[in-house]
């Protein structure tokens, strides 16, 4: 509530929910000194009634406050630091480079990136020395502050600075916008803010990672700019932490990964799909094996639907509408226009309405690994994550309402257990609820709601709320995945829907004799195998469990005396289920062994003449360099032991 002009003080309200009152105008940094020494050296920014801002904005309503620190959540302070960091690297490129004009600088996802207007392309060699003279300027602690200018006086200060673009830009914004401008030292630029008070307080926990060209304002047909990213953090400890996870993503690059086994390769002609080779394709059975042994075990049945359906179901469905765009259509020699389906859903209904379906029938569980197709721009798509051609370990439950607590709990349960089995023990949940535009009514998204609550808690899985996220027809659940370094990935999902099963018109005979709507639980654990199969690459960095690895054993032999000894030990591996080969090559057995680990083979039977004197084999696991002597009879038992699928353990 504002106060009375006469009265001229405000109450603050801080974060503890003490209060303090003040003559107004205050600001964050006073404050911050009133409140102690300490505080007032961390603050950074002050966060007025929820929102962000300058610590030195003056306070002039009574409102809730609190001084923000490097303490402070990430979501907040990380763009903080970040949006400085780009302004102080403008200011670095424009002390070095006179002439060069800025352009936009954000904050972005992990860093922040400038565009800037420069005829002569930077180089290595100076983005050296920019980020030499970032920590110059961070030592300076040049005060950042800000002020409003009028439009007119701010379109004419850029111009006669030479800054083009900015008092283009200027000219866009609309007429009552405020315009402010940011001092940093002798520099200027543009933009909303906030900032922090000066440059020292941003430290020195950034690093400049990367050249690319840029367009301004995105369009191809304008001026080419130079954008320069960078990485920014609290401190040197969360710099090298992220500076290790990026080498370790760029080493488990499963598109080279992908290459250097053997596994799939795309190419142009067939932009968004993947042409699987022989040891990628067997990588993706196993992985199918399993999921089928689950689904079998968890009473689904599997299901096959078409790929070309008639638009006119795809109305009635609604994805016309909604998923147009991402749709690929075909015309046969009549006037029949048929979508390449997208999405599973609408045939998996079709097949649920053939006969007449009874409550003893549900929950019923029906599976497709369906094979999907969605127009994804190219810039969009990536190795074998993003693609256009894709495979869903989808199931559709049909239940009714009061199985969708039970339904969603085995559900939950499957799906950590399955991650389990691949090596994913982190797992979390967004929980989305009901967006503002949705259909059915609240008494039944509160049930569902409920339910979907009801049933992860029960799992024992911790869960995130993503309000508003859920989809227009139900609420859902997102299941995300931590990988091994770290990065989160999000694979499976539940949806629940009450919106297709009316539009499509599927019911069942209930108890009461009486036809009623089935709910359909959309879910997937996986998401899609490509996908998930690049997810398991570059979490193994390519050394796949012996169940995965599409070569469980290679038997090497030392000389040729073994050659004989070699095709009995590869015959026992094949006939114990093994996926194995031999290799009798006239070369050294170092050499050998290291193509192999090369190749990520888990396991290396090394075979000589004293091995087939006696029987034996010297067992070589990826990665060590030990090995161990044993009978043949008992290393085939240890592996295939150790290759049986968790499924059927
Ligand atoms: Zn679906």
């Amino acid at each position: 509530m504002a106060q009375p002009a006469a009265d001229r003080s405000v109450e603050v309200t801080l974060p503890d929910g003490s209060q303090r009152r003040y003559t107004a105008p205050v600001t964050g940094a006073d404050i911050a000194a009133d409140i102690g020494p300490g505080l007032a050296k961390a603050a950074l920014a002050l966060r007025i009634d929820g929102e962000v801002r300058d610590l030195a904005t003056p306070i002039i309503e009574d409102s809730a406050i609190s001084i923000i620190t490097r303490k402070d959540d990430d979501d907040t302070v990380l763009p903080l630091l970040r949006h400085d960091a780009a302004h102080v690297m403008a200011e670095a490129v424009q002390e070095l480079y006179p002439g060069t004009q800025i352009t936009f600088g954000p904050a972005i996802e992990n860093g922040f990136y400038y565009d800037f207007v420069r005829e002569e392309p930077f180089t290595p060699d100076d983005i050296e020395k920019i980020e030499q003279r970032m920590r110059e300027i961070v030592d300076r602690n040049e005060a950042i502050t800000r002020e409003v200018w009028d439009r007119q006086s701010a379109i004419n200060q850029f111009k006669a600075d030479g800054e083009d673009y900015k008092a283009e830009h200027i000219g866009t914004l609309a007429a009552d916008a405020e315009i402010s401008v940011y001092r940093q030292g002798e520099w200027l630029d543009l933009c909303t803010g906030p900032h922090l008070p000066s440059t020292g307080k941003l430290g020195k926990a950034f690093k400049l990672t990367k050249l690319s060209g840029a367009y301004w304002r995105g369009d191809a047909n304008n001026q080419q700019l130079q954008r320069i990213y960078g990485t920014c953090w609290r401190d040197e400890k969360e710099l090298k932490a992220y500076l290790h996870m990026l080498e370790e993503a760029e080493r488990r690059d499963h598109r080279r990964l992908g290459r250097e086994m053997g596994l799939f390769h795309i190419q142009d002609e067939a932009v968004g799909s993947i042409f699987w080779h022989p040891h990628g394709w067997t990588l993706y059975r196993a992985v199918e094996q399993y999921m089928r042994d689950r689904l079998e075990q968890a009473n689904y049945v599997e299901v096959r639907t078409p790929q070309l359906i008639d638009r006119t179901l795809w109305e009635r469905s609604g994805h016309w509408e909604k998923f147009r765009e991402a749709m690929f259509t075909v015309e046969d020699e009549g006037d029949r226009t048929l979508a390449i389906k997208p999405m599973n859903c609408p045939g998996h209904v079709q097949i649920f309405r053939q006969g007449l379906r009874s409550y003893r029938d549900l929950p019923f569980r029906m599976a497709e690994f369906g094979s999907c197709h969605r127009n994804e721009p190219s810039g969009a798509l990536h190795g074998i994550m993003r693609v256009r051609a894709f495979t869903q370990d989808d199931a559709h439950i049909f239940c009714t309402e009061d199985q969708i607590v039970s339904e969603t709990q085995s559900f939950c349960e499957l799906l950590t257990s399955c991650y389990a089995d691949f090596g994913f023990t982190d797992v979390t949940v967004k929980f989305a609820d009901r967006p503002p535009v949705r259909a059915g009514d609240d008494a039944i998204w509160d049930r569902a709601e409920q339910s979907l609550l009801e049933a992860t808690k029960a799992a024992g899985l911790s869960y995130e709320l993503n309000p508003g996220e859920g989809a227009f027809y139900g609420p859902k659940l997102e299941f995300v995945l931590r990988d091994a370094i770290g990065r989160d990935w999000q694979c499976g999902t539940l949806q629940v829907d009450f919106v297709l099963p009316e539009r499509l018109e599927a019911s069942y005979v209930a108890e009461d004799g009486a036809k009623h709507r089935p709910v359909m639980l959309h879910r997937a654990i996986l998401g899609s195998f490509e996908r998930f199969l690049g997810i398991l690459i570059e979490n193994y960095a390519g050394r796949l469990p012996l169940w995965l690895a599409p070569v469980q054993v290679m038997i090497a032999t030392i000389t040729s005396d073994a050659d004989e000894y070699a095709g009995q030990v590869l015959a026992a591996c094949r006939a114990a289920g093994l996926r194995a080969e031999a290799d009798l090559r006239n070369e050294k057995i170092n050499y050998k062994v290291r193509e192999h680990s090369l190749a990520k083979v888990p396991a290396l039977l090394v075979v000589g003449r004293r091995e087939a004197d006696e029987q034996t084999v010297a067992v070589r696991r990826l990665g060590s360099k030990n090995q161990e002597v044993l009978a043949l009879d008992q290393a085939v038992l240890n592996l295939t032991d150790e290759a049986t699928s968790p499924a059927l353990r």
